[in-house]
């Protein structure tokens, strides 16, 4: 039976080895797929070991993402760009690396009948995460990309990395004083309780909110969006699963239907 491990430190919370059986019982794919926990020093070792006994790929998350790039034979353009991999795959003694975060996004928000092109978009964020959404979301042909974040000399590094005049960089202020249609949360604020300091103003029924952040409860930035009237807030759990789909049909080239094993986890997370 093929091989499959999502590799992370810590490893226990991760949903990947059920989502990706569920994929595999769904598309009739002969696969197991497991998480393993490993060390911080022992990235390379573990990758390696595990290919000498016939693994056939990997996810790869928190903090071996750029390691996992450093690993690779080839690349994917989305994951040079990204500065990340999520995803490996090992053919004829080669490391392909590629990331799927983007195209998970994108992948939900389509799916939630979100139209991103000719959308003027506002990415809070210059972390790993807002790396790595940001050519699948460029491809999507929006009118504008509008990075913000805290640190601004970070989002203006990002932005330089595109040479795309769609984009630009800019403080929480200076996006404050812009309309958006869609707004994604890419900061890790959430998971501390806390908002980025955007403006109220900036939002309406029509404004997309999407936090890359997920829970049993709304993240605070969803609380707080619906709270100035916004009627389409999204959470980051058909992200999740949009990534991992996007890995499945990698490895095994068939695409997986996420609606399903979306629900099932949005029903564990609640009755959590
Ligand atoms: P990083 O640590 O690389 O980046 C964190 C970002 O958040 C930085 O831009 C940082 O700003 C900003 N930030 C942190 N706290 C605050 C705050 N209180 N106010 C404003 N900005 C803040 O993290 P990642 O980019 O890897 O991940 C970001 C989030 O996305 C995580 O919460 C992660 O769980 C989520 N994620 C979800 C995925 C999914 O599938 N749903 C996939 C990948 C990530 P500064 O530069 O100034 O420090």
């Amino acid at each position: 039976m093929d091989q499959y491990r999502v590799f992370g430190n810590p490893i226990e919370q991760s949903r990947s080895p059920f989502i990706h059986q569920a994929f595999a019982q769904q598309t009739q794919q002969n696969l197991a797929y497991q998480s393993q926990l490993v060390p911080l020093e022992q990235f390379t070792h573990t990758v390696q070991e595990f290919i000498n006994q016939g693994g056939k790929g990997a996810n790869v998350t928190v903090p071996f993402k750029e390691e996992a790039l450093a690993l690779c034979d080839h690349l994917s353009e989305r994951a040079e760009l990204a500065g990340a991999v999520n995803t490996l795959i090992f053919k004829e003694n080669k490391i392909f690396g590629d990331n799927t975060d983007g195209l998970g996004l994108v992948q939900d928000l389509l799916r939630q009948h979100v139209v991103l092109a000719n959308k003027r978009i506002l990415l809070l964020g210059a972390g790993g995460a807002a790396k790595g959404v940001m050519l699948p979301l460029l491809a999507q042909n929006p009118s504008a990309m509008v990075v913000a974040n805290r640190t601004v000399s970070k989002a203006q590094q990002l932005c330089q990395q595109f040479a795309n005049d769609k984009i630009t960089a800019c403080s929480f202020e200076q996006a404050n004083q812009q309309d958006f249609d869609i707004i994604i949360n890419a900061t890790s604020a959430s998971l501390n309780g806390a908002i980025p300091p955007i403006s109220a103003d900036m939002i309406n029924a029509e404004t997309v909110c999407y936090d890359m952040v997920y829970g049993a409860a709304l993240t605070p930035f969803l609380v707080w969006a619906k709270a100035q009237g916004s009627e389409h807030i999204i959470d980051g759990l058909g992200m999740l699963v949009g990534q991992a789909a996007e890995s499945f049909s990698l490895w095994r080239g068939v695409m997986p239907e996420t609606a399903n094993v979306l629900q099932v986890l949005r029903d564990s997370l609640t009755a959590s």
